[in-house]
């Protein structure tokens, strides 16, 4: 059986050929799937019933199971979903003002050990295949409904992208091709904490999408404490990787920053950090922490993260404070996948 939501639009062509139907059946099936989102091959009323019949012996569309949806008082919803062989993921709809952007994840627990991550905490599972990323959207989208489309995606929830890179670029090729989920290049954002590698190959195969590296500390010594893959890929190496990296200010790096208290904030970390970006063209993101039950951080006070991007303006350097959203519900990442385990 095909998970058809696993096939870019060469592929499709191809399983399309092998049904021995003609070629621009792969558009009209693209366009059922992800244009109006169906759930079924019977919906797809303008193919014939024996096709229909035959694709549905040979191939699934709908992978992901509602859990449980989190709404909180300001519009954020929280999706836990289960995968066919029972593993659970999360999902993050964030509505602003003039655009809706979802949070999606690319592992079943993740293999980086971050340790302000409660995600970490389980472990690593398996990776998952591009048809459950993108699934993510399809059910969120219909859930939201369409007059509230969801127009960004960031690869920031459960999960190391580049360590999942060729599903990630399945995934982001369904997402931004204009026969399939036709979003632009620009609002697709894939994150890391520093594979080296997945940057360089990023580089060369995806650099139509944004690129964003969580960089969170500003000495070996520091980051290898909350960031354990710095062992493997440390500071320097990252900084070279993002030197080579073609970026443009039309096309700048997110570093993000989680600001730890008394871990990772002193005005001292501020000014190592103007260093090391110093002529990459970037934009920093200061994350405030939002910490869960038995976390082993705190975070730093608003007017702390304030003096700390006061030092980054200073410098020229463009710096965002990003707002904590849904606060009122499992707000961290993993938390509610977390909550919903115990009660299980
Ligand atoms: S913060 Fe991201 S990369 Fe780090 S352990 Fe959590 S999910 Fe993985």
């Amino acid at each position: 059986m095909v998970d058809i939501k696993n096939l870019n639009i060469e592929e499709l062509k191809d399983f399309v050929k092998e049904l021995g139907f003609e070629p621009y059946r792969a558009k009209q099936i693209a366009q059922w799937l992800y244009k109006k989102r169906i759930k079924s091959f019977d919906e797809m009323t303008n193919l014939s019933k024996k096709a229909r019949e035959l694709l549905s012996r040979k191939a699934r569309i709908d992978i992901l199971k509602t859990v449980k949806v989190e709404e909180s008082s300001d519009g954020t919803r929280k999706y836990l979903f289960e995968l066919p062989d029972g593993n659970r993921i999360e999902s993050v709809f964030i509505p602003e003002k003039d655009w809706n952007t979802l949070c999606v994840s690319t592992q079943v627990g993740c293999p980086a050990g971050c340790k302000f991550c409660l995600t970490a905490k389980d472990g690593f599972t398996r990776n998952l295949t591009a048809a459950e990323i993108v699934d993510q959207y399809i059910h969120v989208q219909r859930d939201v409904g369409e007059n509230r489309r969801i127009s960004n995606v960031v690869f920031m929830g459960m999960g190391e992208p580049l360590l999942n890179f060729d599903n990630v670029k399945k995934a982001v090729e369904i997402m931004t091709h204009r026969d399939m989920l036709d979003l632009s290049t620009r609002k697709v954002t894939v994150s890391t904490v520093g594979v080296v590698p997945g940057i360089d190959r990023m580089a060369k195969e995806m650099n139509k999408v944004k690129l964003a590296v969580s960089l969170h500390a500003t000495t070996d010594e520091q980051r290898e404490k909350i960031v354990p893959m710095n062992r493997r890929w440390p500071i320097g190496e990252i900084m070279k990787a993002l030197r080579r990296y073609p970026a443009d200010n039309n096309r700048r790096i997110m570093i993000e920053y989680v600001m730890l208290k008394g871990v990772n904030d002193s005005l001292e970390d501020a000014r190592r950090l103007v260093k090391l970006i110093k002529g990459i063209p970037v934009k920093v993101n200061l994350i405030p922490f939002n910490p869960y039950p038995g976390a082993p951080f705190s975070p730093t006070p608003r007017e702390d993260i304030e003096k700390f991007q006061k030092v980054l303006w200073d410098h020229n350097i463009a710096a965002f404070i990003r707002d904590s959203r849904g606060q009122d519900i499992s707000a961290a990442c993993g938390m509610l996948r977390t909550k919903e385990k115990k009660s299980a």
